[in-house]
């Protein structure tokens, strides 16, 4: 008899991709065209300025390189969550003061909240699940740092974050090996990312604003009273432009950009869906979101359809190899992790790029010295809430509905260089090495 052969490890490509039809492909830009507001993009932040503009009767398109959601906002874990920065409470409160730090806990929040109501009022089933996020102690001195945290937070905050020992981990369906105990913070729910990207498009389409799909912007100058972007088969004239390109920015459209942000790696695999025997093996059943308290995290979470999604910080370079062996790292920390699930294949597996900037925080607001162009980007990992909130504010200060103090100092301060910017990729090296050290 012929033996069956075994199912392949590891099939490469994105989950959220298999998880949706063959996604509407936007026309190439073709000719010449005239808008208000030219938006370079078409991520959470692009999509998200664009549909206030046009909601409020702007004429706006998006010019995006690929298509809808080929960036980040296609490929990340889902997890619409607090973040932004990756400040802690502490440093934000020592370099912008209490209040400031406040005003950005508050906004994180209306992102979070925004984001839930889109999917209510569009009637959108994006798989959600979660009701917060669970942090979990990877030593057991973070046990103690988590109770310090929780204190910290309810007293500057009025965060009310709960406290879970290792005993009540098991009890609660967060079982895995090297978890000692973990706090609850209840903010954030989990969502299928690509169906909301998807989703945004669309009600951007219905609101009369236009996306052009294959239309990467190689330049960006001045035209008189206008902006003039330029594409390989014609160009937009706008009398303002939003940079959203974040992660996937070409440095060069326009030359301000260049040196400004450092794209990170960040990967994700997903396993087959798992059988109540092998949830119960290993005692995670929980629906609860979660991370783990190293620098360099890793983030997971049962899928509604009982995958396991497991993501963790990327490698530096993405050459064939430097891939595979990125792919075998993040197998071998799951493996040590949920050492109930060894057997378990990994379905799925994709990677993309996060956007650092040198203040650790994101920028939102006017470009300066480039009269009337505006950026949003700069999310640090954590951007569904972020850059969908920020995307509307940002519209709002180009109708002059906001002004930049509306917004929060952390997300007001311009993109600064990098020093030697061609070495960005070094310092991450260095930093993945130094942060990997203190995370043992
Ligand atoms: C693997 C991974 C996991 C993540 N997990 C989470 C998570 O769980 N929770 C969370 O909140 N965040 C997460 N993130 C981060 C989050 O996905 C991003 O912060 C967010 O999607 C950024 O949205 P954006 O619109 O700013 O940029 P993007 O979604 O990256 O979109 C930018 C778009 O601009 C286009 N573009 C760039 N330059 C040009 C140009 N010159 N011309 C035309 N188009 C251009 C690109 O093609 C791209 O489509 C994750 C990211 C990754 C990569």
């Amino acid at each position: 008899m012929l033996q069956q052969a075994k199912p392949p490890r590891e099939v490469i490509g994105s989950y959220w991709e298999a998880s949706v039809d063959q996604p509407r492909l936007d026309r190439q830009l073709m000719g010449n065209a005239l808008f208000d507001v030219a938006v370079v993009g078409a991520g959470y932040a692009g999509l998200s300025a664009a549909l206030k503009l046009a909601r409020s009767g702007v004429s706006v398109c998006v010019l995006e390189a690929e298509h809808v959601g080929y960036g980040a906002s296609g490929r990340n874990g889902g997890f619409c969550c607090l973040g932004g920065t990756t400040l802690d409470q502490h440093q934000l409160i020592r370099k912008f003061g209490l209040d400031e730090a406040r005003r950005f806990l508050a906004y994180q929040v209306a992102g979070i909240n925004l984001v839930a109501q889109r999917l209510e009022a569009w009637g959108v089933d994006a798989d959600c699940h979660s009701s917060g996020e669970m942090v979990l102690a990877h030593r057991p001195r973070d046990v103690a740092t988590l109770k310090s945290e929780a204190d910290f937070l309810k007293e500057n905050f009025g965060m009310k974050a709960r406290l879970l020992s290792k005993e009540a981990l098991g009890e609660e369906g967060y079982g895995g090996a090297g978890f000692h105990g973990g706090m609850h913070v209840p903010y954030g729910f989990a969502l299928n990312p690509m169906k909301y990207v998807l989703a945004l498009a669309g009600e951007l389409r219905k609101s009369g604003g236009s996306i052009f799909g294959k239309s990467p912007v190689t330049n960006l100058t001045r035209d008189g009273e206008r902006w003039h972007l330029e594409t390989e088969h014609g160009y937009v004239r706008a009398r303002k432009v939003v940079l959203a390109g974040n992660g996937y920015a070409r440095e060069n459209a326009p030359k301000w950009l260049y040196g400004r942000t450092l794209p990170a790696m960040s990967s994700i695999q997903v396993t087959r869906p798992l059988s109540n025997g092998e949830l119960a093996d290993q005692g995670w059943t929980s629906q609860t979101m979660a991370a783990d308290t190293r620098v360099l995290l890793h983030y997971f979470r049962l899928l509604p359809d009982r995958r396991f999604l497991f993501g963790t910080r990327g490698g530096i370079f993405d050459t064939e190899s430097a891939l595979t062996t990125m792919r075998k790292h993040a197998r071998s920390d799951f493996d040590s992790m949920f050492p109930a699930w060894t057997d378990v294949e990994t379905e799925y597996s994709w990677h993309g790029n996060v956007c650092l900037a040198r203040a650790l925080t994101p920028f939102v607001g006017a470009v300066p010295g480039m009269e009337g162009v505006y950026a949003a980007l700069g999310w640090h990992g954590s951007g569904i809430a972020m850059a969908s909130i920020s995307g509307e504010k940002l519209a709002g200060l180009i109708t002059g509905a906001l002004t930049q103090d509306d917004l929060p100092a952390p997300v007001r301060q311009p993109l600064k260089k990098f020093p030697l910017p061609l070495f960005r990729k070094l310092y991450l090296q260095g930093a993945y090495w130094f942060y990997s050290w203190k995370d043992r």
